[in-house]
């Protein structure tokens, strides 16, 4: 009988069809917190639903450079071997150009062995995956106020490098508290070439949240921090066109739309949203 209901929510899991975009992340519903989810040649593990532990849920970020499509994905777990269709749709983003200190766009040679060290050490942190949870709750926004640039947005910086945006701004004209979006422990927090006055939170299992540009901070590395705790104030440090906070988030090493991320992981939290979740 149980194996009858896992085949059927398997059944039901393929068949909704998981869709999500690029530069996304989808976020899949399993029926057993076990096993891994194989992207390409990424092993990606399964964890514990948030509401219903005895479910599984995998995040997969999607690079923002994939073509639209159906891709693959396997999840193995023991005795399962199963393939699940992920449907990456493109998304709409909007365009930028902006004008920042020349020195924020061709650096000064002396500035790169910096630059490469900071670009280094933040993907190893990035990369690692601690294996517990420390958040239990819905995340939240860092700030409450407007956004001036959405995530994704094609940007060209002084009319010559492009890039596109891997996060969202916030309006923060005078300095401002910044929010921890969810509990966590800090991995970083100093000051670095682009992004200014950096702090990033670790909150577990390949999850991480950035704030950049602020003006201060006041949490150092190795320190937990309870959802909502102040970690700093805005400000206009680093690569800017003027006072922001900047707010990332990273999922297996990839940047990811963090609105999106946010509102896909605070969806596990209402009741009957499994079937909304696997459908998105
Ligand atoms: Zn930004």
């Amino acid at each position: 009988m149980k194996h009858w209901f896992i085949f059927l929510s398997v059944l039901s899991v393929l068949g909704w069809g998981n869709e999500t975009f690029n530069g996304k992340s989808a976020l899949i519903v399993l029926p057993l917190p076990a096993g891994k989810i194989s992207v390409g040649d990424t092993n990606l593990s399964v964890v514990a639903h948030p509401r219903d532990r005895t479910k599984g849920i995998v995040i997969v970020p999607v690079d923002y450079y994939a073509s639209e499509g159906d891709y693959n994905i396997t999840w193995n777990a023991p005795g399962k071997n199963l393939p699940i269709d992920l449907n990456v749709r493109n998304a709409f983003y909007p365009s930028e150009t902006l004008s920042v200190d020349p020195a924020k766009v061709t650096p000064p040679p002396e500035a790169m062995e910096r630059i490469e060290q900071e670009k280094a050490e933040a993907e190893a942190l990035y990369a690692t995956f601690t294996p517990i949870r420390y958040w239990d709750e819905p995340f939240i926004r860092p700030m409450d106020s407007n956004i001036t640039s959405v995530y994704g947005a094609k940007r060209t910086y002084n009319g010559t490098l492009k890039s596109y945006h891997g996060g969202v701004d916030f309006r923060a004209r005078t300095p401002q508290p910044i929010l921890a979006a969810n509990n966590g422990v800090v991995v970083l927090a100093k000051e670095r070439y682009y992004a200014g006055d950096t702090v990033i939170i670790d909150h577990g299992e390949g999850i991480y949240s950035c704030y950049f540009h602020l003006s201060r901070y006041n949490v150092k590395a190795g320190q937990y921090v309870r959802k909502g705790e102040v970690i700093g104030l805005t400000g206009a440090t680093g690569r800017i066109t003027g006072p922001h906070l900047h707010f990332g988030m990273m999922v297996h090493s990839r940047q990811t739309d963090p609105l999106y991320l946010i509102e896909r992981i605070n969806g596990l939290f209402e009741k009957e949203s499994d079937a909304t979740v696997a459908s998105r």
